[in-house]
């Protein structure tokens, strides 16, 4: 789709919704236009906003429609942000349940979908649109990925790309193979860097116990000043609240520049079917290993 299509469809999905639960858009006191709400919603998402301005429709008492109003409807990251005054009680729910439809949505057509990472960015996508983003990604550039698409590939059967994508829903086989080509390079660190990156050992080891088996380093330029991902392999699977806790582990020491991702070592058997193929596939194919720093002698003979 063009961005001018894209737009047209845009305005059109607003307009409707505006026209059609004007109360929702209204600012009180103020003239009746949706002028201060904020809205920035990808097209596979507006059949989730739709169904939620259904469901305030219908729960929202005629006497408290005058106080309410959406102030903020945008997906970040992946995630469907929302934020609205009025009687809290009847929407909140609703949120909700739109933030987790959105959650499993795919954000370019509408399928289900998956919260996946491209270089930094995540994103609800289908297999397929994972597979276009991860495309969009290709370091050496579009030229570069087309001819990837348009050539014939050993491990797809000799078919292109574009053919296996066509002929049904893309394997993982598929999604392996444009994980890899978008991967970016394998870091090079210098001896300052790795003695800093070697200290993470230690607060790791606090935050995630025994579990940790591995850390590697990815997307480290210390020249782009946009920090670098450090992936922790652990054994198991990776637990989200031990996750945040590493997080602020890593901050608290001075490690905010690092983006810390947790890899189940299994799931680096089937990347493309991981929870997080693109840091799994970082650890395989575009990273570097940080060994846990030797003993200091000289600090230990006393
Ligand atoms: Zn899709």
């Amino acid at each position: 789709m063009d961005s001018t299509t894209a737009e047209r469809r845009y305005r059109a999905f607003l307009a409707a919704a505006q026209l059609r639960y004007p109360w929702q858009f209204r600012c009180p006191g103020g003239p009746e236009d949706a002028e201060g709400v904020q809205v920035d919603v990808p097209p596979g998402w507006y059949g989730v906003l739709e169904r939620l301005f259904e469901q305030v429709e219908a729960g929202m008492p005629m006497a408290e429609r005058h106080g309410f109003r959406w102030r903020r409807l945008c997906a970040r990251q992946g995630m469907l942000e929302v934020a609205f005054d009025g009687l809290r009680d009847p929407v909140s729910p609703r949120v909700v349940e739109a933030r987790d439809r959105a959650a499993v949505t795919c954000e370019a057509c509408g399928y289900p979908g998956a919260r996946r990472e491209v270089a930094g960015r995540f994103a609800v996508s289908c297999n397929h649109h994972f597979i276009e983003r991860l495309l969009h990604g290709h370091p050496q550039g579009e030229s570069a990925a087309r001819h990837w698409w348009d050539t014939p590939q050993p491990g797809l059967g000799n078919r292109t790309p574009a053919a296996y994508m066509a002929a049904g829903p893309p394997s993982e086989v598929l999604i392996e193979q444009a994980l890899r080509l978008a991967m970016p390079p394998v870091p090079t660190l210098e001896p300052a860097h790795r003695q800093r990156l070697q200290a993470v050992w230690p607060v790791l080891d606090e935050a995630l116990g025994e579990g940790l088996r591995s850390l590697r380093v990815a997307e480290f330029n210390p020249r782009a000043r946009r920090g670098g991902t450090l992936i922790a392999l652990v054994a198991g699977s990776a637990d989200a609240s031990a996750q945040a806790a590493a997080v602020t582990r890593l901050a608290r020491n001075g490690f905010s520049d690092l983006r810390l991702r947790l890899v189940a070592q299994s799931d680096l058997v089937a990347p493309a079917a991981a929870d997080d193929p693109w840091a799994c596939m970082l650890a395989l194919e575009a990273s570097v290993s940080l060994s846990r720093a030797e003993p200091d002698q000289a600090f230990l003979v006393r």
